[in-house]
């Protein structure tokens, strides 16, 4: 697809944009209700908000402001990690009872890696324990000053309860939106992303789209994914059917073959036989992917220097995880102290605590490398670390992580982890079992068999899984390993397609001993 550029002449203001983030319980889901309600125009016609994923608020005489419903740093980063950037403007809302908390530093760093603006909102204006000035303190640690201070943040008194202060927040979002100068072409052919979209009984694929360039109408050829189809009709945040859609607006989408994944762009083509064959591709490309079990490779600190060399990396983005203030303080002074001609060295986030699936993904949408620094990964965060194969590393000795970077700038760092593949085992026969599945009966063709080895299955040369064995058994016994020339019964987990005359290669992950300077 080619990208077709605006001409500065045609492009026009539009509407912000705007995620609400902020810690637990400070209050977003509340201020989102409270700031739907003042939808003044939508109270006049009696017409109540429809959950979407994004509704619109008209503020009359001054502007509109979009918002996604779905609130919070998680979702705001997944949606980038998709490659989908949406947002213009992030309301960071902190309790002013309460004042700055982990999530409250851990969304500063979310917004600030988007390179997102973030308007402050003070909940809970209402409480006798309200603080503002002693949030704002907290807040000016963090490099957001505000206005009343001298510095640049909007801080805005809000209450969700009360209704207190939510025209004023609206109105400060409208002078962020024209301070950003947010403009669109509204006269060219629609072009957005996909906020949500889920299969109806009634009227099949629904999709919320937001649209970020042009104007999207009934009757245009849609492409999102690997789905396409003719609009059919168009409904807003309200459940009214409406013609068109401008930019900054979401609609609900009727007409689409099938429910596009969140965060996917979407196009209008005028040519259907040009986005068939568009779709056709990608869907061919998908399942190809599949197959091949690949996924993106984000950057790793070993071949930080060659990217380096390539021109493709420029800064070096760590997240930093402690186990006390002090360490996440001391890492990041001397990190961002190591001297380096061709690249900076910039700490996106720093925080107490594990490493949880957050950090990780903000890793995934900035291309990040973690560090964990007398800290663990939770569970979740695990499972997303080996999906994504994000680069995390754990220290126990500051000199140690200043060191592996410092090699990783002159591309002197050596791989610490190495696969060492310990045997070939070929698939002889199938057994059906009710309840577990696939049964290989195999052979150890050469090495060995471990019920803890990494897996690949191969196929006609071709990796079509890989994992890890579910269950490994000789005769009716659960064994810990098959040798070379001996028989056994194999179950791959997660894995129910095994094929005679399939190969699993098995294997090993080692670390290799990092050498003393
Ligand atoms: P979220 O986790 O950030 O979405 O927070 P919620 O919107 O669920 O709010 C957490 C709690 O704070 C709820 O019990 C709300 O009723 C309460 N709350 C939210 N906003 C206000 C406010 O402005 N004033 C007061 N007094 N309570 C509020």
């Amino acid at each position: 697809l080619e990208k077709v550029s605006d001409d500065p002449s045609k492009l026009k203001p539009r509407p912000p944009v705007v995620t609400l983030m902020g810690h637990v319980d400070h209050g977003k889901t509340s201020l989102l209700d409270a700031i739907r309600k003042t939808n003044v125009a939508g109270k006049e016609a009696g017409q109540i908000t429809q959950h979407i994923g994004a509704y619109g608020v008209d503020i009359p005489g001054k502007g509109h402001v979009t918002f996604l419903d779905t609130p919070g740093h998680e979702a705001f980063t997944a949606m980038r990690a998709r490659g989908a950037n949406v947002t213009d403007v992030v309301v960071l809302v902190v309790a002013a009872d309460d004042g700055v908390m982990p999530q409250t530093t851990e969304a500063i760093a979310h917004a600030r890696a988007a390179g997102c603006p973030i308007v402050v909102a003070l909940n809970k204006s209402d409480l006798p324990t309200a603080d503002p000035q002693r949030v704002m303190g907290g807040l000016q640690k963090l490099d957001l000053v505000s206005e009343e201070w001298g510095g640049k943040t909007i801080c805005a008194k809000v209450s969700a309860k009360t209704g207190l202060g939510i025209e004023e927040l609206l109105e400060m979002l409208l002078l962020e939106a024209e301070v950003l100068e947010l403009k669109a072409n509204p006269d060219r052919s629609a072009q957005g992303t996909v906020i949500e979209a889920k299969l109806t009984k009634g009227q099949g694929p629904v999709a919320t789209m937001l649209v970020q360039n042009g104007t999207l109408r009934v009757g245009d050829l849609v492409v999102a994914g690997q789905h396409y189809g003719k609009v059919r009709a168009l409904r807003n945040d309200r459940g009214k059917a409406v013609k068109e859609a401008r930019p900054s607006y979401a609609v609900e989408v009727l007409g689409l073959s099938g429910t596009p994944e969140a965060g996917e762009i979407f196009v209008v083509i005028s040519d259907e036989k040009v986005a068939r064959r568009l779709v056709e591709k990608r869907s061919l490309e998908i399942r190809e992917r599949e197959i091949k079990g690949f996924h993106p490779k984000h950057l790793s600190l070993e071949d930080l220097y060659s990217q380096m060399k390539e021109g493709r990396v420029k800064e070096l983005k760590l997240i930093i995880k402690a186990d006390v203030q002090g360490s996440v303080e001391a890492l990041t002074q001397s990190l961002e102290q190591i001297a380096a001609e061709k690249i900076k060295i910039r700490v996106l986030h720093g925080g107490v605590g594990g490493i949880n699936e957050s950090d990780v993904m903000l890793a995934v949408a900035s291309d990040a490398i973690v560090i964990g620094f007398h800290v663990k990964s939770d569970e979740r965060a695990e499972v997303l670390i080996e999906h994504e194969g994000v680069d995390v590393r754990f220290y126990n000795i500051i000199y140690e992580a200043i060191e592996d970077v410092r090699k990783a700038m002159e591309g002197l760092l050596e791989p610490t982890m190495k696969e060492v593949v310990e045997g070939r085992t070929e698939v002889r026969q199938i057994f059906q079992s009710s309840r577990i599945g696939k049964i290989g009966g195999a052979i150890v063709r050469k090495g060995k068999l471990a019920r803890n080895h990494h897996i690949r299955v191969i196929r006609n040369n071709i990796i079509v899984h890989v994992g890890k064995l579910a269950s490994l058994k000789r005769f009716k016994d659960d064994v810990r390993e098959a040798q070379e020339g001996y028989d056994c019964g194999v179950v791959v987990d997660g894995f129910n397609e095994l094929q005679e005359g399939d190969i699993l290669e098995s294997y090993r992950i080692e670390k290799v001993a990092t050498k003393l300077v």
